[in-house]
């Protein structure tokens, strides 16, 4: 398991360069919000969400966290409430592991950071302890009943089959804030032909336990869903926080491989798309922009790069190989769309590894919801400016977060889930 000592030598490789609190367009000619214009920054814009909220004060940027776990490590600083309060809101978005040249696993080290001050009893932000209490009484963070899990199910005309093959692992927001993804999901694979499980005792995949440093309760529904869905050849996801946690998190901390595959619904439509297996019966004729959610496209694209980097000792390795493999995967939902009769597809400024956070992930949305709905403004307004008339994205937690600061900005933007955008046309 990884603690902060476990990452000591992957921490001392920083160099404190601060290039983690940058992105960029990657198409030099296009100007973006906010760039920087005449310094030494030209042509750079900020990329770090808790950095830039907190007025670039460096504990808040990923540079100076990385500095302060240094001296955790070297014993001049113990975990303690202020370590606490500069290294929880940070939505875990990893834009600055994407940028960082000496590849510091910086997701992981603020993780193992969090879990080092719960385990010398620095006691949680309020609500932060709260998803880790609902999760251990009710197996969901929102306080809801369990038995009401797959109430969303009575919405559909779907049936699911306990003996399918494959199993959709809902994930609680979907199951109880955001139904319209669930039942998108589940009314798709039904006019597709797929056979599916859908389990009662599916219980929260752990995934803001294990971002806020609650490793034994995150161990604990890890096991649950390990033990109830060990008998499917396939989980299929629709949630990108529940998809990156089974499938780069269980493996790590269980010590074992997964029992099935984990396939995003992205991954599974667009292997119907190559082999011409999708039929489409009507056009959507509007123009969007796609959002990358984080844990889905940039965590799992840093997965890919950290496991080649792995099959090497020195990591002498041919770079333009793991780009390529980065680049298939962020490739995905912008071939389904492209692939969308009447769709016209205009991206963001800060798209890809470069994308710009929602907001919600890692915490933030329950304990610093004043920040989370800043990083989602910033968001509609790079949405805004392509001219875009909807984002679509493919988290929802992204989507609630969106369209909380759509609401809130008084945008006229939509926001829709792929899979719904699908359902019109198939
Ligand atoms: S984490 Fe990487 S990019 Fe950030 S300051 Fe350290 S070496 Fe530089
Ligand atoms: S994970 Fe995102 S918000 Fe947190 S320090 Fe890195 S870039 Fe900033």
């Amino acid at each position: 398991m990884e603690t902060l000592q476990s990452l000591k030598k992957e921490l001392f490789r920083c160099i404190h360069c601060k290039a983690c609190m940058f992105s960029f367009s990657g198409e030099p000619d296009r100007e973006g919000i906010g760039e920087y214009k005449g310094t030494l920054y030209e042509g750079m814009i900020e990329g770090c969400p808790s950095g830039t909220y907190y007025r670039l004060w460096e504990g808040y940027l990923n540079s100076g966290r990385m500095w302060i776990l240094r001296s955790i490590l070297e014993g001049n600083l113990e975990p303690n409430e202020s370590v606490r309060d500069l290294i929880f809101p940070c939505p875990t978005c990893g834009n600055c592991q994407a940028q960082c040249e000496n590849k510091l696993p910086t997701v992981d080290l603020i993780e193992a950071a969090r879990a080092a001050c719960v385990d010398a009893g620095v006691p949680l932000p309020p609500k932060t302890a709260a998803l880790g209490k609902y999760v251990s009484q009710l197996n969901n963070p929102y306080g809801e009943k369990h038995e009401e899990r797959t109430k969303w199910l009575g919405e559909t005309k779907v049936k699911p089959k306990k003996d399918a093959g494959i199993a959709y692992f809902v994930g609680c927001t979907a199951s109880y804030r955001q139904k319209q993804v669930a039942k998108a999901t589940a009314e798709l694979l039904n006019k597709l032909g797929v056979e599916f499980a859908v389990l009662e005792d599916e219980v929260c995949c752990g995934s803001p336990l294990f971002r806020t440093g609650q490793r034994k309760e995150a161990k604990r529904v890890m096991n649950e869903n390990l033990k109830n869905f060990k008998d499917y050849d396939t989980l299929l996801f629709s949630c990108a926080g529940c998809y990156r946690t089974i499938r780069v998190d269980y493996p790590k901390f269980s010590g074992s491989k997964l029992p099935f595959t984990p396939k995003h619904t992205l991954e599974f439509v667009a292997e119907l798309i190559d082999q011409g297996k999708l039929k489409f019966k009507g056009n959507y004729k509007k123009k969007v922009t796609w959002h990358d959610p984080c844990h889905l496209m940039r965590h799992i694209a840093l997965d890919v790069e950290r496991e080649d980097l792995a099959k090497s000792k020195n990591w002498f390795v041919d770079e333009r190989e793991i780009k390529k493999r980065k680049d298939e995967w962020y490739e995905l939902p912008r071939k389904i769309l492209r692939a969308i009769p009447g769709i016209e597809l205009v991206e963001m400024y800060r798209i890809k590894e470069d994308s710009w956070c929602c907001g919600a992930g890692g915490g933030v949305k329950t304990q610093y919801p004043e920040f989370a709905l800043w990083t989602a403004l910033e968001r509609v307004k790079e949405a805004e400016a392509t001219g875009a008339e909807a984002i679509v994205t493919s988290c929802p937690f992204c989507i609630r977060n969106l369209g909380d600061a759509v609401a809130a900005g008084g945008s006229k933007l939509e926001v829709v889930e792929l899979l719904e955008v699908l359902n019109q046309v198939l």
